[in-house]
C-alpha cells in the first residue's frame, strides 16, 4: 500500500485557509472517499507527490499538458521569458504571434482576444453574442460546462456534477438564470422545440462538441449540424466551446471533424500550454463589436501576459498532424485494453474516445447525454479510482470528468496502465 501520510498532513492545513482544501473543486478527491495527493513536480508523463509516490498522469492539469509535464522546451522559453519581465500592461509582438499560430490551426478565428482561463473566454463570448445580437436568451446543454460564470453555471457538468444538484446554482441570480435555456444534449427534437418557442430571442447557442464534463461524449453530426442550421436562420450565434476539445479531439479541434463552422470558438487549456490562457474568437464582423473597435466591453490586467504567451507559443510550435497520429494512436490502444479488461471480468462498462480525449462509465451503456451518465455506478467508480491509484495510475477523480494522453506518454506506460486496469478489476471481484 501507498502512504500518503505527507498529503494528509498538508491536506489539513490547507483546508484551515482555503475551503475545502483546494483552490478548484474536483481536486479535493471528496466524492472518491480520500484526501487529495500534493503533487511536488512532474516530469514527462509522471507526477510525484510529497510523500514520493510515482504516477503515471493521465490529468495533465486537466488537459493544457499536451506535451506533458516540464517540457524542455516549455521550459528553457519560459525562462528566457521571464528574465525580461512578467507582465506590460503594454501590447506585446508575443500576442500577433500566438494570434498567428492559433488561427493557422483553427482558421475560423478571422479575429480574437487573449483571456487569462476559459471561464472568461465564455463569459466574454456570451456577452458579445448578446450584444451583437441585442437578444438575452441564450441555450446551453445539460452536463456540459463552460467555466462558472452566471449565465453558464445552469445545468452544468464538471464539479457542479460531482457535488451538487446541478438543477441549482446558488448564487446565480434568478433573473439570470431565467436567460439561460437548457437542452438534452444530443436532443435534436429537444433543441428544435426551444427554437420553435424562443428563436428570435436567442444570442447564441453555446456547446461543447465533444463534451468532456460528463466524461467523453461526442456530439452527433447531425445534432452539431442541426445547430448550425437553427442559428443561422434564427440569427443567433453558434458558439463551440472549445476549451477542452480545441487541440485535443484533433489538432485542428472539434470543429475540423465536423467540418462546421461556429461563428465563435472559446479555447483555453492547451493553448497555454499550462500556463493561463483563454482565447475567444471568431467572425471578424462580430469580434469588431469588442472595445475599442465596438461597443462590447472586454478588458484584462493580465490578458496576453508574455510569460502566458510564451507558453502558448512554445507549446502549439511543438504540435503538428505526425504528432497527433501517434497520440491518438496511443489513446486508441489503451481505451481497447480498458474495454478488453473490462469483457474478461464481466464488468459492464462503456469506453468513449476522441482524438487524446478519454473516459470511462460504469454503465453498460449507450452514453449519450447527462441522464445516461447518471445511470454510472459512482461507488463503483471510486473504490476502482483508489485501486488504480494504488497501482500507480493518475486518473480524473470523478466519473463526470476526463482523461488525456500526452505526447509523452509510452509505450510501456501504455501497458502499465492496461495491467493496472486488469489488476484493479480482479480486485474489485474480491470485495
Ligand atoms: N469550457 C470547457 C469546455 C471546459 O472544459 C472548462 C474547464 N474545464 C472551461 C470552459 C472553464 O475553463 P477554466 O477552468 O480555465 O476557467
Amino acid at each position: 500500500m501507498l502512504s500518503f501520510e505527507k498529503s494528509k498532513k498538508a491536506f489539513k492545513e490547507s483546508s484551515k485557509y482555503l475551503p475545502g482544501g483546494v483552490n478548484s473543486p474536483v481536486r479535493a478527491f471528496k466524492n472518491v472517499g480520500g484526501d487529495p495527493l500534493f503533487i511536488k513536480k512532474g516530469v514527462g508523463s509522471h507526477i510525484f507527490d510529497i510523500d514520493d509516490n510515482e504516477y503515471i498522469d493521465y490529468v495533465l492539469s486537466w488537459g493544457p499538458l499536451i506535451l506533458g509535464h516540464a517540457d524542455q522546451k516549455v521550459v528553457a522559453d519560459l525562462q528566457a521569458a521571464v528574465a525580461k519581465g512578467t507582465s506590460y500592461g503594454a501590447p506585446t509582438l508575443l500576442e500577433t504571434e500566438l494570434a498567428k499560430k492559433i488561427q493557422k490551426i483553427v482558421p475560423s478565428l478571422q479575429m480574437m482576444r487573449m483571456v487569462s482561463s476559459g471561464t472568461e473566454a465564455t463569459m466574454s463570448a456570451i456577452r458579445l453574442a448578446r450584444g451583437y445580437t441585442h437578444r438575452d436568451k441564450i441555450v446551453k446543454f445539460i452536463g456540459n460546462y463552460h467555466g462558472h460564470s452566471d449565465s453558464l453555471l445552469v445545468d452544468a457538468g464538471s464539479g457542479v456534477a460531482t457535488f451538487n444538484d446541478i438543477h441549482e446554482a446558488p448564487g446565480v441570480p434568478k433573473n439570470l438564470a431565467y436567460d439561460t435555456l437548457t437542452v438534452d444534449y444530443n436532443d435534436i427534437n429537444g433543441i428544435k422545440k426551444v427554437f420553435k418557442t424562443h428563436g428570435n430571442e436567442i444570442a447564441c447557442v453555446i456547446v461543447e462538441p465533444i463534451a468532456g464534463n460528463m466524461g467523453v461524449i461526442p456530439g452527433t453530426r447531425e445534432f452539431l449540424q442541426t445547430l448550425r442550421e437553427l442559428t443561422t436562420e434564427s440569427g443567433s450565434l453558434l458558439i463551440f466551446d472549445e476549451v477542452m476539445s480545441g487541440f485535443r479531439a484533433a489538432f485542428h479541434g472539434a470543429q475540423s471533424l465536423y467540418q462546421i463552422v461556429p461563428d465563435l470558438t472559446t479555447l483555453g487549456k492547451v493553448v497555454g500550454g499550462g500556463l493561463p490562457v483563454g482565447v475567444f474568437g471568431g467572425r471578424k464582423d462580430i469580434m469588431q463589436w469588442i472595445t475599442p473597435e465596438g461597443p462590447v466591453y472586454h478588458a484584462g490586467t493580465l490578458s496576453g501576459n508574455p510569460l502566458a504567451m510564451t507558453g502558448g507559443i512554445s507549446t502549439l510550435d511543438q504540435l503538428n498532424e505526425d504528432l497527433y497520429k501517434e497520440m491518438v494512436a496511443r489513446t486508441d490502444y489503451l481505451a481497447a485494453g480498458i474495454k478488453q479488461a473490462a469483457v474478461s471480468h464481466h464488468v459492464a462498462l462503456t469506453v468513449h474516445h476522441v482524438g487524446t480525449m478519454w473516459s470511462y462509465f460504469f454503465n453498460a451503456g449507450p452514453v449519450n447525454n447527462f441522464e445516461d451518465v447518471q445511470k454510472s455506478n459512482v461507488d463503483y467508480f471510486a473504490k476502482f479510482f483508489n485501486l488504480l491509484l494504488q497501482h500507480g495510475i493518475y486518473t480524473a477523480p470523478s466519473q463526470f470528468e476526463t482523461n488525456f494522453m500526452s505526447s509523452k506518454h509510452t509505450k510501456e506506460d501504455i501497458e502499465r496502465t492496461i495491467l493496472a486496469f486488469n489488476t484493479a478489476f480482479d480486485e474489485m471481484g474480491e470485495r
